[in-house]
């Protein structure tokens, strides 16, 4: 697929907000623990630029979230008071010197109280693609005029903040199949299980394991067991929401946590990538057929994810047992097995 953003006759880059989020959410970082390269970035910056506030901050659908921030009492504003929403329009520094002779910010609420932000300079973070996905911004509490060599060093620091982001993106996929690897579902399905904590939505796992693939190997070589990984995995792009989250588990175990899913939401979802699995065929064997086993659990109150995962992994195991190509619920959620 390709991700470029697009340039307009100048050679400049469109807005272009769909595409945008895109990049954001293939970051896999919104809503994701602490790192220390970031922290370490807001750090330096805030001591090298002498200002009381600095963040990375990542524009994402109606709100900006600090992947690291110092100086800030909250980890996200909404999108349309963010002065940074305003950085990422242009691939250049975005500066403001005084927020309150500036029609745009002076009754702006992070203006008018905390953290009553006077000046500001955001270098927009963007990506190999092209996509402005947030940025790296010092904030003052005084008027302040921002020299060339502050605005060179706040430059550089914001590339280090791309370059991680970037390292991260690659770091979190799996190489063969696009969707996330085994690490990175886990850090991502763990911080979705930990949102709901707070912001109860139901949320459920969708796990698969492909039937007989030993024999797909066997039959037809290796390299066509891993176009079939790969096909699998493309499938499910075409099922899935765009929150939703999917991973390789490992070899031909796939995982997929569905946000704001019941048990039911969870069955239909299953049994219409296990039909579409069923009907993958591959121009170079025509006899190759392949189909998968599904186990589908939702989360209960209080629970893990290890102990969501025993039970949709035991459902699967049913599957299995059942005869394959199916899709089982687990025991808990009290709904019949899909045939
Ligand atoms: P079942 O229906 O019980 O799941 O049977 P199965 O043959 O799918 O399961 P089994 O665990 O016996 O075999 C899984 C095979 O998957 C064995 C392993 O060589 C193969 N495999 C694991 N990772 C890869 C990969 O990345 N590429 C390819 N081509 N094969 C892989
Ligand atoms: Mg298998
Ligand atoms: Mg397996």
């Amino acid at each position: 697929m390709n991700h470029t953003c697009e340039l307009d006759h100048f050679g400049k880059a469109k807005f272009d907000e769909y595409g945008r989020q895109q990049a954001v959410d293939r970051l896999h970082v919104v809503g994701t623990a602490k790192e220390k390269p970031f922290e370490r970035i807001v750090d330096l910056v805030k001591t090298t630029l002498n200002v009381p506030i600095c963040a990375v901050s990542l524009i994402d659908n109606d709100r900006q979230w600090f992947r690291a921030s110092r100086g800030l009492a909250v980890e996200q504003t909404p999108r349309d008071i963010a002065f940074c929403d305003h950085a990422i329009r242009a691939d250049e520094p975005f500066i403001v010197e005084d927020a309150t002779c500036d029609h745009r910010f002076a009754n702006n609420p992070l203006v008018l109280g905390e953290p009553y932000i006077r000046s500001y300079l955001g270098i927009p973070l963007r990506m190999p693609d092209g996509y402005m996905v947030g940025s790296l911004c010092v904030i003052d509490q005084q008027p302040r005029a921002f020299s060339s060599g502050e605005i060179e060093i706040l430059k550089s620091f914001a590339s280090l903040v791309t370059g991680e982001l970037e390292l991260r993106t690659i770091a979190s996929m799996d190489g063969l199949t696009n969707v996330l690897s085994r690490t990175a579902w886990t850090n991502k399905v763990d911080a979705e299980i930990d949102r709901t904590k707070r912001y109860p939505v139901s949320l459920s796992v969708v796990m698969l394991d492909l039937d007989h693939f030993k024999q797909i190997n066997d039959n037809f070589g290796h390299p066509m067991g891993d176009l079939v990984l790969k096909r699998t995995a493309a499938e499910f792009g075409k099922v899935l929401r765009k929150h939703d989250i999917a991973g390789r588990l490992g070899g031909e175990e796939f995982a997929i946590c569905l946000i704001n899913a019941s048990a039911e939401m969870g069955l239909e979802i299953a049994e219409r990538i296990r039909l579409r699995i069923s009907q993958l065929r591959f121009s170079e064997h025509d006899m190759l057929r392949c189909s998968a086993s599904f186990g589908v659990a939702t989360l209960l109150p209080g629970e893990t994810l290890a102990q969501l995962l025993k039970k949709a992994d035991e459902a699967l195991y049913e599957a299995k047992r059942r005869g394959r190509n199916r899709v089982q619920v687990a025991d808990d959620q009290c709904l019949i097995a899909a045939a």
